[in-house]
């Protein structure tokens, strides 16, 4: 049985119209249940996925699926024929490139923590799905103790908006790596960016400093019981890992230190263009690899699609994701 929000509902409603059509549109939910729920990097349509790390229960939880059109320069060392052969040795479509938005949360005694906060409602139908897929995992929304940000790129922080650019969570507190907050928020940052990634800065720079529930933690400190920051700069000059440590059990939150599969962990050298500084992200990347490869930590990757969690083995040059059950 697929549930639909209100707002596929009225994009359903939206695409009849264009197309001339009123009335029950009996063929849209099947269509639509794909289009929303089955991608490339979900193609099993999970809201979210449950396991455990040591004492605490992890929950990764879908927020959406987007693609985009294959581009010289999107990786900048890779031709767009090099990215195509890629998708389709992983077994994906090569027609676009996938994406998908992956948020973890976990559950430690009566705490529950998120990392990082999604999208946000509203960009696009297909994405913005956190709330109702946490609810779907028995989780509410509204009574977090903690939101632990990696990094502030608008797949990550946006979710954190509510009505007049107020923090939508009220009084729940949220934690940032302090180098990426001093990056962000620094007057000067606006005009060394790319057009495109401005209204980032100025959304920041016009909000967050306002809000009372904002704490900065430095890398390498216990930002919450169990919870220590690992500094992984390269993607942003500021992005921060977290550290998940339950009885025996240890979970690394990664964020964004890899896009998707079969860019990053295939192919751990290839630069993405959203990388800021694209050597350091290569090689703070295959340090961890590396470094969880020999633990066999189980890692989640926001960018991983579902379940988004699992251990990472070395494969030749690359590397390869060995998904949680
Ligand atoms: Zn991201």
């Amino acid at each position: 049985m697929t549930n639909f929000t209100r707002r596929q509902v009225l994009s359903v409603a939206a695409a009849g119209a264009a197309l001339g059509i009123s009335g029950p549109l009996e063929i849209l939910p099947s269509a639509l249940a794909q289009a929303s729920e089955a991608s490339p990097l979900n193609p099993k349509g999970q809201k979210f996925h449950k396991f455990k790390v040591g004492d605490a229960e992890v929950i990764t939880i879908f927020d959406g699926s987007a693609s985009r059109e294959h581009a010289p320069g999107f990786v900048k060392n890779a031709s767009v024929d090099e990215i195509k052969a890629s998708l389709k040795s992983a077994g994906m479509p090569d027609d676009k490139v996938p994406n998908s938005f992956t948020v973890t949360v976990v559950r430690m005694g009566d705490r529950t923590i998120m990392f990082d906060a999604g999208n946000g409602a509203g960009r696009s139908p297909q994405v913005g799905l956190l709330h109702e897929n946490m609810k779907a995992a028995g989780l509410d929304p509204m009574r977090l103790t903690a939101i632990v940000v990696t990094h502030f790129h608008p797949d990550h922080i946006f979710g954190l908006y509510g009505k007049d650019d107020q923090p939508l969570y009220g009084a729940t507190e949220i934690v940032v790596p302090e180098a990426e907050y001093k990056y962000w928020t620094d007057p000067a940052v606006i005009e060394t960016l790319p057009e495109a990634r401005r209204g980032i800065a100025r959304r920041v720079q016009a909000s967050l400093p306002q809000w009372k529930t904002v704490r900065q933690v430095a890398g390498g400190a216990e930002v919450l019981p169990g919870i220590r920051a690992v500094s992984t700069s390269g993607h942003t000059s500021g992005h921060t890992s977290y550290r998940v440590t339950s009885g025996s059990g240890s979970l690394l939150v990664l964020g964004d230190l890899t896009s998707i599969p079969p860019v990053n962990l295939r192919n751990p050298g290839w630069h993405v263009a959203f990388d800021q500084d694209a050597n350091l992200a290569e090689a703070t990347r295959r340090k961890v690899f590396d470094e969880v490869v020999t633990t066999k930590s189980i890692c989640t990757g926001y960018h991983w699609g579902m379940p988004g969690a699992g251990t990472i083995a070395k494969d030749g040059n690359g590397y390869v994701l060995v998904p949680v059950a």
